[in-house]
């Protein structure tokens, strides 16, 4: 199918980016990696696109004291390319590798990801693992929303339709903390099935992230408990922090179960990263 037919703006200015998103039915274009299709399939409707390419407020990664900013602009290629310093930096290259195929990479936004709200986008559950936030624009004002609050469900977000979502706000990783991220998943031409992702800090406690596990990503807290405890922390990944819906290729016994080998698999093979 075709799209049905939209009026397309490219504001170089933040305020009329606003303006232009204040019209109703009016909707970001990011990389356009999701979106397109969707308007394609005529899964989603707009009558006007409000590409923010050119938007220098929302370029570029900016070091702030024990966090980092990366605006909406930056592809998933960026940070496979080691755009983000640290420890942070690694876990963001290893988990920017498993997203979709270079085409899309490098396209495709870190901030997008987290507007399109995939349940198996490992953006999503990274930034939920880590305890992000989401800034927001709009001609109402501006707000921050930790991305455990603005991820509702698959595909819904607590974005409203007149809002830009103008960065991610992640935690800086401590010197000495080990990453990883593992997946299973049938194809790479597709999401996974279940991902975790991991920061484990030098004190010990863990920082986890579960894609495809739940309606949304989610931060895996019960097994970040656990593993304090000295437990089993995928078996509470499994029972408590799962909770998923019926999928095409696994029941939800099965996704659980995957959930709990992942949690139990990426803490096993995390790596220390440079400082
Ligand atoms: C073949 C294929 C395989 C893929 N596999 C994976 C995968 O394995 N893992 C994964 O995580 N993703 C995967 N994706 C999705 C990919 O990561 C996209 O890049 C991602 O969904 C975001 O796309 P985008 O940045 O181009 O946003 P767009 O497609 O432009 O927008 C997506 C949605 O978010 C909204 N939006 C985008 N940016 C903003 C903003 N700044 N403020 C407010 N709203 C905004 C748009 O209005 C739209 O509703 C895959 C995509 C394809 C086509």
């Amino acid at each position: 199918m075709k799209p049905a037919p939209f009026e397309y703006v490219v504001p170089t200015t933040l305020a009329e980016a606003l303006d232009a998103l204040a019209t109703p039915g009016a909707r970001v274009i990011a990389g356009g990696q999701s979106l397109l299709q969707d308007l394609g399939w005529r899964r989603t409707e707009a009558s006007l696109l409000v590409d923010v390419a050119d938007l220098d407020e929302l370029a570029g990664v900016h070091d702030d004291v024990g966090s980092v900013r990366i605006g909406a602009r930056v592809r998933h290629v960026d940070l496979e390319r080691g755009a983000v310093a640290g420890p942070l930096g690694a876990l963001l290259v290893a988990t920017a590798g498993w997203i979709a195929h270079p085409p899309v990479r490098s396209r495709g936004t870190l901030v997008g990801s987290l507007c399109f709200a995939h349940p198996a986008s490992e953006w999503c559950a990274l930034a939920a693992g880590l305890g992000g936030s989401v800034e927001l624009a709009s001609t109402r004002g501006r707000r921050t929303v930790a991305v455990g609050d603005f991820l509702y469900g698959p595909h819904e977000t607590a974005a409203a339709p007149d809002e830009l979502a103008t960065a991610v706000v992640l935690p800086r990783l401590p010197g000495g903390t080990r990453v990883g991220v593992v997946e299973s998943r049938r194809t790479h031409a597709g999401y996974a099935h279940v991902a975790a992702t991991a920061a484990v800090l030098p004190d010990g406690s863990a920082r986890l992230g579960l894609a495809g596990a739940a309606p949304t990503g989610i931060r895996a807290h019960a097994a970040e408990a656990a593993l304090a405890r000295g437990e089993d922390p995928g078996a509470a990944a499994a029972t408590v922090d799962a909770d998923p819906r019926e999928h095409p290729h696994a029941p939800i016994a099965y996704t659980r179960h995957v959930a709990g080998v992942l949690v139990r698999r990426v803490l096993a093979r995390t790596e220390e990263a440079a400082a």
